[in-house]
């Protein structure tokens, strides 16, 4: 049995995925098994329509699936992902009973993905790029009153990811994927920390769907650059589990880390979503964030713990009311403020939980830096892979002021209940002084900024 299909049986929302090259070509013996007696609509792009809207529906028609006229949206400007476009989806497929069949990536699948659900359907996707690690996951990431948010809704229950397409993508779709599961390398060095803190278990099946696998889908960020079928089929692989991973464990903890919180703050501010010809990708935004991140572990790993004094540190941590406080002043957007407010509070802890919290880390420490050592990659690393597959890598590559990458090291721990080293590094009031030593004319951007 396949790596994937171990992984759709710790998942319980997707009962079958196909991944290889030419699994288009099996789309329509999937569909009729996963969905009897049903017929398909196919949704997609003028883009994607192009690439695989005809083999799909010949693979359809092969298996003898009835299928409603195709909707194909326009492929110009760049679809964007707000609920206006669910709304449309959903009133198209509402015209008829016929299962979606979402044919293109990142925008397009959370689409169709949210408009099924609210019309209480089951979908079906056929990847076109390696661009993020959506295909298998539940949520769409919807702009809705002008704010980025997560929305919910199952993932799909067939998936199709044909790696002769994936690896013909746009190269910088593929980078986008690259940068996403690249995520994965800091994300799984903060389920090490919650773990061993006790704030968050890790679950050792789930784990390894996702970081078995890793190195070795991220080992060629060349190849990915050049389309090489090996590569992109490696690094679509990684995405998939991951995908499959958040599934298994109901929650997105395997898959992401302190390197999405950087990424979704920036998304929910809007960055880059007036880019032209292509929006700033949540996978670019996840690449800056894990070199981010990688540099701000570096120095973790660095510190003397043994220096830190836990009843100190109670002693300066904020009550709830001074820590409100501070939130309030730390975004423009009242949306903002009051999401952050609220995932703050639900891990908020006093500083009796703070004192132990830090003696427990102390007293493990040795053994746990290894753990994080032997999971993390060195920033430096992360940023040459990157420019290597031809993402960004530096603020600037990104429209972000360095003042704007320094305060999101600040901000990015405030918008979800995700315990990180962030989080960590707040109760041993070290946050700030690690962040600005980032910073400094030897620090790891301190340099890059000249
Ligand atoms: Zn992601």
């Amino acid at each position: 049995m396949s790596m994937i299909d171990e992984a759709v049986q710790q998942a319980d929302q997707t009962a079958a995925v196909l991944a290889q090259p030419g699994a288009l070509s099996k789309l329509g013996d999937l569909f009729a098994s996963c969905f009897p007696a049903a017929s398909a609509r196919l949704v997609a792009d003028q883009r994607t329509w192009q690439v695989a809207g005809a083999a799909a529906q010949d693979s359809l028609t092969a298996a003898g699936v009835p299928q409603a006229e195709p909707f194909v949206l326009p492929g110009e400007p760049e679809l964007y992902a707000r609920y206006e476009n669910v709304e449309l989806v959903r009133q198209a497929l509402a015209g008829g009973d016929a299962v979606a069949v979402a044919i293109g990536s990142g925008t397009l699948n959370d689409l169709v993905k949210r408009a099924s659900d609210e019309l209480g359907r089951r979908y079906a996707v056929v990847a076109t790029a390696a661009s993020m690690d959506g295909y298998t996951a539940f949520g769409a990431s919807i702009s809705r009153d002008g704010y980025k948010q997560t929305l919910d809704c199952p993932a799909p229950l067939l998936a199709v990811a044909d790696y002769d397409i994936m690896a013909q993508a746009p190269s910088v779709m593929n980078a986008s994927g690259y940068g996403d599961l690249l995520g994965k390398v800091v994300a799984g060095a903060d389920w090490i920390l919650a773990d061993a803190l006790g704030v968050e278990p890790i679950d050792a099946t789930v784990w390894s769907l996702v970081q078995a696998s890793l190195r070795s889908a991220l080992s060629d960020p060349a190849g990915v650059k050049a389309g090489q079928a090996a590569a992109v089929a490696e690094l679509s692989e990684g995405l998939v589990m991951s995908g499959l991973a958040m599934q298994a464990y109901h929650g997105s903890r395997p898959a992401s880390g302190s390197e999405h919180l950087f990424a979704h703050l920036w998304e929910m501010e809007g960055l880059g979503v007036d880019l032209k010809p292509r929006r700033l990708s949540h996978g670019f935004k996840v690449g800056l964030g894990s070199i981010a991140m990688a540099a701000l572990y570096e120095l973790v790993l660095e510190l003397d713990w043994s220096q830190i004094d836990p009843a100190a540190a109670a002693r300066r941590w904020p009550s709830w009311s001074q820590r409100a406080a501070l939130i309030e002043t730390k975004f423009a957007s009242s949306d903002l403020t009051v999401a952050a407010l609220a995932q703050s509070q639900a891990k908020y802890v006093d500083a009796g939980a703070v004192e132990a919290r830090l003696a427990d880390l102390i007293a493990q420490w040795p053994a746990l830096r290894q753990r994080l050592a032997d999971q993390l990659l060195p920033a430096a690393e992360l940023q040459t892979r990157l420019r290597t597959v031809g993402a960004p890598a530096s603020p600037g590559d990104i429209g972000l002021t360095w003042a704007a990458l320094r305060d999101t090291y600040s901000r990015a721990q405030l918008i979800r209940s995700r315990y990180t080293v962030l989080d960590l590094l707040a109760e041993a009031a070290e946050l700030e002084p690690l962040a600005d030593r980032l910073f400094e004319a030897d620090g790891f951007w301190g340099r890059q900024r000249g």
